[in-house]
């Protein structure tokens, strides 16, 4: 099969012949590093009337693409569009946010790109989960974040002043008053008078 945009002389066989239609077609997509085969029912093509050529179009690649993402469970470029629109953040914006160029939020927007499984899971948090969006948004990345595996509650690390927890009130980071969930917040220990970041929590 060939490709190309909109055919209506046929390559193959030089008749003007080549119109619009629907067929039923495996694909063989490269995601993530593993090749998955889709099925298309109707997909989208140009084919040749004389010769039975068939000719892909942009609006092929596209229906493989939404079916891919259907069948992998990604996040459509719909989904992605309307959930930045609905917290307001322009695509600069929500890529500072979750740490992506502007570029590529664009490109998983328009269908371009299809995000990554690891990348979708962080869009799926992101707009799932609003204590990641103030986790994210207060985020200050020193050494020291993520360099240690957190096994305790962060209320429990405060009270104990973790060394982590040390570092982000010695950088000023709001960090552990934005990752408490309100529920920390109101169970959470008594605030010591040095507790700057936990009086801020508690406003809440
Ligand atoms: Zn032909």
């Amino acid at each position: 099969m060939n490709q190309r945009s909109s055919p209506s002389r046929c390559i193959e066989c030089g008749h003007h012949a080549v119109s619009p239609t629907h067929i039923e077609h495996t694909a063989e997509v490269k995601h993530d590093g593993k090749l998955h085969t889709v099925e298309v029912s109707d997909l989208p093509v140009e084919r040749c009337g004389n010769c039975g050529e068939v000719y892909f179009t942009l609006e092929s690649d596209e229906a493989i693409s939404v079916a891919l993402r259907r069948q992998l469970g990604l996040l459509s470029p719909h989904d992605i569009v309307r959930n930045r629109a609905a917290l307001g953040l322009s695509q600069s914006q929500f890529g500072s946010a979750i740490g992506a160029a502007q570029e590529s939020v664009s490109r998983w927007e328009n269908g371009h790109i299809i995000q990554s499984r690891g990348t979708d899971r962080i869009l799926r948090a992101y707009f799932y989960l609003p204590e990641l969006r103030e986790f994210f948004h207060d985020l200050i990345e020193t050494p020291e974040l993520g360099s240690v595996v957190v096994e305790r509650s962060r209320s429990e690390m405060r009270e104990q002043k973790h060394p982590w927890y040390s570092a982000a009130q010695h950088n000023k980071g709001p960090t552990w008053a934005a990752l408490q969930s309100p529920a920390v917040r109101r169970c959470g220990p008594p605030l010591g008078d040095d507790d700057r970041h936990g009086e801020k929590g508690m406003v809440a």
